[in-house]
Order: structure tokens, then sequence, then C-alpha cells
């Protein structure tokens, strides 16, 4: 479902490529767990898995077709059903739970509609849906900024699971969160991929949450593939 050809990213002025050559191929279904030190590339891969940083070398293949060959506004559709979880979650702290949620329904557009309060009935519902699904039930109108950083998380996938996503894309998702709480997190993930049949791909630099919850481990090093399977596996190498 997503192929990664030959990809290379070389940032302006920087001595070292952040990746080399990657050869990938991912799959409906695969829940994996990117693992790499800081600096190793996990972000930079991501980036380039939903069209947010074009490749220098090599390309992306979506669906059997070409990233490079897209057009911003196709680039901007294939984002929009690409749910992304991020370490510092990039929601609006000011807004409610349920308004950050409807901002993942139509992309940049919904910011607006949250203004004046366009959301269809239909909008919200599944948004409330959503927001059930993570826990959150009863926690609609709370600001975000009052949340605890788990429950923000919830918050960010609840905003990715409106956008009916195929895909689930996640940078460091639980690397603000304590172990406990990370645990939570990965659990919510682990069963709304297996529900939902997603493809979902998410960096950690912590090897226990990759053994217990991926199908698939890559590990990355100075923007090299070094491992590439299951889990047990990778254990055995060190
Ligand atoms: P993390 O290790 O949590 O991924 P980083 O410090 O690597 O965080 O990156 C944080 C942000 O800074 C990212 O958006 C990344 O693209 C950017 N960044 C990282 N390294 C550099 C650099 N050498 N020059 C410019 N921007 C960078
Ligand atoms: P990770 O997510 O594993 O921490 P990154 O993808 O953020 O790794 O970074 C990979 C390499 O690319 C690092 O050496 C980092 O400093 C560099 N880098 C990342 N973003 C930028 C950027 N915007 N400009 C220059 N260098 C960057």
């Amino acid at each position: 479902m997503i192929e990664c050809k030959n990809v290379s990213v070389t940032y302006p002025n920087a001595h070292t490529k952040a990746l080399q050559a990657i050869d990938l191929t991912f799959k409906k279904g695969e829940f994996i767990c990117v693992l790499g030190k800081s600096g190793a590339g996990k972000s930079t891969f991501i980036r380039c898995l939903n069209g947010l940083q074009t490749p220098t070398e090599g390309d992306v293949i979506y669906n059997g077709q070409s990233l490079r060959k897209r057009s911003e506004a196709e680039l901007r559709k294939i984002r929009q059903h690409t749910g992304m979880i991020f370490q510092h979650f990039n929601l609006i702290p000011r807004l409610s739970v349920m308004q950050n949620v409807l901002t993942g329904m139509f992309g940049s557009r919904s910011s607006f509609k949250n203004l004046i309060g366009l959301f269809t009935k239909e909008e919200k519902s599944a948004a409330h849906d959503a927001i059930r699904s993570v826990g959150l039930d009863g926690f609609e109108n709370r600001r975000v900024e009052q949340l605890s950083g788990g429950q923000k998380q919830r918050v960010g996938i609840a905003r990715a699971l409106v956008q009916q996503p195929a895909v689930l894309l996640g940078d460091e998702p639980v690397a603000s969160l304590d172990p406990g709480t990370a645990n939570q997190i990965f659990t919510l993930l682990r069963n709304m991929h297996d529900d939902l049949g997603l493809l979902t791909m998410i960096n950690v630099h912590d090897l226990e949450l990759a053994k217990k919850y991926a199908d698939r481990v890559i590990a990355l090093k100075d923007g090299q593939v070094i491992f590439d399977g299951p889990p047990a596996m990778f254990g055995d190498l060190e």
C-alpha cells in the first residue's frame, strides 16, 4: 500500500544524508514501530510517507501512484486520509476537545468552520463517536489545556479517527508520557488498528513498547535500515 523506492533525503547544509536509499514496502494491517535514537531519521521518514517532505532522491508509491507526480492538492487529499499523531500533540490548547477533534474533519478549512459553528449534526455525531472510542466521553466541552498528557494524546487520536484514515502515522506519540500512560496509549492504538484494519507506523525510542505492540520493527541508524523484521528477532541481534 506504501512503497519506498531508493528514498534518500539530504537537508541543505547537512554533512550527511538524513535518509540513505531506503527500500521498504508496507501493507494494510501491519503495525510497525520504527526504532532509532534521536537523529536517526525517524521523523524525516514519517514525513516522506505522507508527502509532507519530498525525498531528494527516490520515490514513495502510495496505492500504486508516485507521490512525486502528485499536485499539492492531491497530496493534501492523501494527507486528509492519513491520520497523524505527534509527540507534542499539536492540538489547539484553548479550544475544547470537541473543537479540536472537529479540526480533523476538513483539514485546513476546519478552523474557519470551527469559528462559525458550521459543522453539521452528522459531523458532530462522528466527532462524538471518536471521542467516546478513545475513552473521553463527557470531556467534549473541556478545554484541551486542562487535560493530562495522556488525555491530550487521546484527543489527538480522536482527531485522527474522524479523518477515517487508512494509514495512521505517529511521530514519537508517547515520548512525553510516563510508561504507564504510554502503555495505555499503545493499547488504544493497537485495538484501533485491529478494529479498523489500518496500516499503523509509529516512531518510538523505547524497545520494550515496540516488542509488546508491533508486528514488525524497523530500526534506523544514521538514516539507514539496520533491522527489519519481527520484534522478537530484534532482541536476538543485540
Ligand atoms: P526529535 O528527535 O524529537 O525528532 P529533533 O530535535 O530531531 O526532534 O527535531 C525537531 C525539529 O527540528 C524537527 O522539525 C526537525 O525537522 C528539525 N531539525 C532537526 N535537526 C535539525 C537541524 N540540524 N537543522 C534544522 N532543523 C532541524
Ligand atoms: P529522528 O526523528 O530520528 O530524531 P530526524 O529525522 O529528525 O531524526 O533527523 C535526521 C537527521 O536529519 C538528523 O541528523 C537531523 O539533525 C537532521 N535534520 C532533521 N531535520 C532537519 C532540517 N529541517 N534541516 C537540517 N537537518 C535536519
